[in-house]
């Protein structure tokens, strides 16, 4: 492996390292290598030890911009927005926020006003600061004052593929704009189980194939190959720009122009010099690039492919050739490329596919037709009967790599449900590139026993205790449906629902159960809140595979199959099933939980299970989270009349997913929430939430955060104050009775 390549990772370590503040050690560490590779004579190594030095202080005074400007922005009167999606009242979108010199990455909740993404607006609304971005609370949006026509693109890019896709565009606007949010979970389920998952977020192959079309048609009409070449760079550089410039795109665009340049010049490279100068140019123009998972996930696959070629030239080219060399050549680096970005992969999708080398096979040369289709209509936008066509002709293509994903994931043990820890997953990733290196180094032998101690380690972790300090809520995404998890000091769990089922899955296994293994830590009880599909429907899931201490229930007759499915899994499992009823307690680490309902007397005259809903209040410290279920105005009456008292909570998971039937005016006042939790599925055939209950919500002065719209929440608490992390940006919980009219002067900021 070239210097250039370990110098790029060297330099991706290190600006981790400064972004997570370790300045000191770091700062120490590689002065202290410059100084002894200065001192042996030793060039290479002392280059190395300044290039993370470099890193580290670049790191490092990234995150201390980010601070200092964010204090900044929480004292401004007026923030200036540029913003990414379409804002409406009700929902939080993504913007860059602005105030003098300062900018930083936010969510904004919308109240009032409207605009299109890539408009820029002045808001009136209060900016917290967060680790990594910011939150603007109660936005007011002003009248357009400008625009971004990049980020506007992008935005009408998403509008043209929903008109002209129709069903299709969920799997469209993944595949040609890098957004995902729209994808049904049960899709990404089967796509991660067959091993395609990293297929459906944009990454430097599709970048690749786009560029790769282009050449080849210019060829086809007979054009000069350096003018094929750069009019393929041209074409790739507006793909990427109208995309919104995503990191593993620019890193794609920056290897392609690197490559077609080292052609043109006709200077060969070495493969490792693009993946280096791809992997390094994000890093430079945004340090925080490097926290970026499609960006970490499109690095590491390239580098395994390079790897795997020069893997295959050293044990396939010498025996075998033709068409056997060819098919052995494509499996060699689908199984390297799989193998060297599994811990990535085991980290966010909570799985090893097994299937994933001859899924790869079969969807590949898909990809390679479909994606230029794709492409194609996205730019006949303008003339909506032709991308109407094209769009038709492309849908075969889709339902042709659906149905690949379909099969590979119907294979008996095409995946391993897995979930690593942090740490796990940084040893696997030692491993991997130990790995990358024994497949090209000339004397493979270091780099195995490398990999060995790593191994080593990882047989070692489970020992080790695990834990936060603090006490957390959790609100997972599962599409429709509801699954609320607390998470204890010591890094136990209480899991309230387990989101809902489908013909061939459900969220436990495909969402809860890896999104609780990966953090860690047991389950010491599972709560179901009522027997309602969506909210039971992953219990079985979570039963076998987490094997919680105790299943508490309020025993509402008449629920359904997976209902008594989940009933009878735990009896066989031997997890006790316990009853509850008003005033029970249940507690662990500091956390304490009471139910405050349902009563037997109320629940005997039901007939619908939603107004039976197990209603817990969640107590850590002095701070309190209420978990109503789908409780509606009905129970919420009962609960007024018999524990008004105990309503009061710092957070409300707003109840039946934001229904109009539930949240009435008299139970939002006696709860008081600072932050309302809202869980349910983009685009839901229900209208959840509706909007008289997002304004009112609004209006009695609670952040309202919706998984539909920003996917899962995490509240920490140490017991009195609050914060709130989305989307990786975190930020403290403003005090309570912030005035809804917005026009007191902003709070001061806090650490
Ligand atoms: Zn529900």
């Amino acid at each position: 492996m070239p210097l250039i390549a370990v110098a790029a990772l060297v330099y991706a370590a290190a600006l981790l390292a400064g972004l997570g503040g370790v300045l000191v050690p770091g700062v120490g560490l590689s002065a202290a290598a410059a100084l002894w590779g200065a001192w042996a004579g030793r060039a290479a190594p002392a280059a190395l030890a300044v290039l993370a030095l470099a890193g580290v202080v670049s790191g490092a005074s990234a995150a201390r911009r980010t601070a200092v400007c964010g204090e900044r922005l929480a004292l401004a009167r007026e923030l200036t927005l540029l913003l990414e999606d379409d804002a409406r009242p009700g929902v939080v979108v993504p913007a860059r926020v602005r105030s003098g010199r300062c900018a930083a990455r936010a969510l904004v909740a919308v109240v009032e006003g409207r605009g299109a993404g890539g408009d820029v607006v002045v808001a009136r609304g209060l900016f917290v600061p967060g680790a990594r971005g910011g939150f603007v609370r109660h936005a007011r949006l002003g009248a357009r004052t400008g625009g971004v026509p990049l980020v506007a693109l992008r935005t009408a890019a998403r509008r043209a593929i929903d008109r002209a896709f129709g069903a299709d565009a969920p799997l469209a606007r993944a595949l040609l704009i890098a957004d995902t949010r729209t994808l049904p979970p049960e899709l990404r389920d089967r796509f991660a189980d067959a091993g395609l998952v990293h297929m459906l977020s944009i990454s430097g192959l599709h970048v690749a194939i786009v560029a790769g079309a282009i050449q080849l048609v210019c060829l086809a009409a007979r054009a000069p190959r350096r003018a094929a070449a750069v009019a393929a760079v041209a074409a790739t550089a507006v793909y990427v720009a109208v995309i919104g410039a995503p990191a593993p795109a620019v890193r794609s665009g920056a290897m392609l122009a690197m490559a077609a340049a080292a052609q043109l010049a006709q200077r060969p490279t070495s493969p490792w010099a693009p993946v280096a100068v791809g992997a390094i140019v994000p890093m430079a123009l945004d340090p925080a690039t490097v926290r970026d998972l499609g960006f970490q996930l499109s690095v590491v696959g390239v580098a395994g492919l390079v790897a795997s070629g020069a893997l295959a030239r050293r044990l396939l080219a010498p025996r075998w050739s033709g068409w056997r060399l060819t098919v052995g050549r494509e499996l060699l680096a689908s199984v390297v490329a799989a193998v060297v970005s599994l811990p990535l992969v085991a980290w966010s999708f909570g799985r090893v596919s097994l299937v994933a080398p001859v899924a790869n096979l079969a969807a590949g040369p898909l990809v390679a037709v479909l994606q230029p289709t794709l492409f194609l209509a996205l730019l006949l936008a303008p003339l909506p009967p032709l991308a109407r066509f094209v769009a038709g002709a492309a849908h075969p293509l889709l339902a042709a790599f659906d149905l690949a994903a379909r099969l590979a994931a119907a294979v008996p043990f095409a995946a391993l449900h897995v979930a690593p820890t942090l740490a796990a997953a940084w040893l696997c990733g030692a491993l991997s590139a130990a790995l990358v290196l024994a497949c090209v180094a000339r004397h493979p032998g270091r780099p195995l026993v490398a990999g060995a101690a790593a191994v080593a380690a990882l047989a070692w972790l489970p020992s080790l205790p695990t834990g936060s300090g603090t006490a957390e809520l959790h609100m997972i995404d599962v599409g429709q449906g509801d699954a609320l998890a607390v998470r204890t000091p010591r890094g136990r769990w209480l899991l309230f629902d387990a989101g809902g089922g489908w013909r061939t899955g459900d969220a436990g296994r495909a969402t809860v159960v890896p999104y609780i293994r990966r953090r860690g830590g047991d389950v010491a009880a599972f709560v179901l809140s009522h027997p309602h599909l969506d909210h039971v429907g992953g219990a079985a899931s979570v039963l076998r595979a987490l094997r919680p201490a105790a299943y508490w229930d309020a025993a509402f007759a008449g629920g359904g199959d997976a209902y008594r499915a989940s009933l009878a899994l735990a009896d066989t499992l031997g997890v006790p099933w316990r009853r509850v009823h008003p005033g029970d307690t249940l507690a662990a680490d500091g956390v304490v939980v009471r139910f405050l309902a349902p009563d037997s007397v109320w629940t005997a005259a039901l007939r619908d299970p939603n107004e039976a809903s197990t209603v817990a209040l969640v107590r850590f410290g002095a701070v309190r989270f209420l978990l109503v279920g789908d409780a509606e105005r009905g129970e919420e009456g009962w609960l007024l009349r018999h524990a008004a008292r105990e309503l009061r909570a710092d957070v409300l998971k707003v109840g039946h997913h934001g229904s109009r039937t539930s949240s009435s005016p008299a139970f939002l006042a006696a709860v008081r929430p600072r932050l309302a939790l809202v869980s349910a599925g983009l685009g839901n055939s229900y209208g959840h939430p509706d909007a008289g209950v997002l304004a009112a919500l609004a209006a009695a002065g609670a952040d309202v955060v919706r998984s539909d719209v920003v996917g899962s929440a995490v509240v920490r608490t140490d017991g009195h104050a609050i914060t709130l992390e989305l989307n990786g940006l975190e930020w403290p919980l403003a005090p309570a009775s912030v005035p809804a009219s917005g026009a007191s002067p902003p709070a001061p900021p806090r650490r």
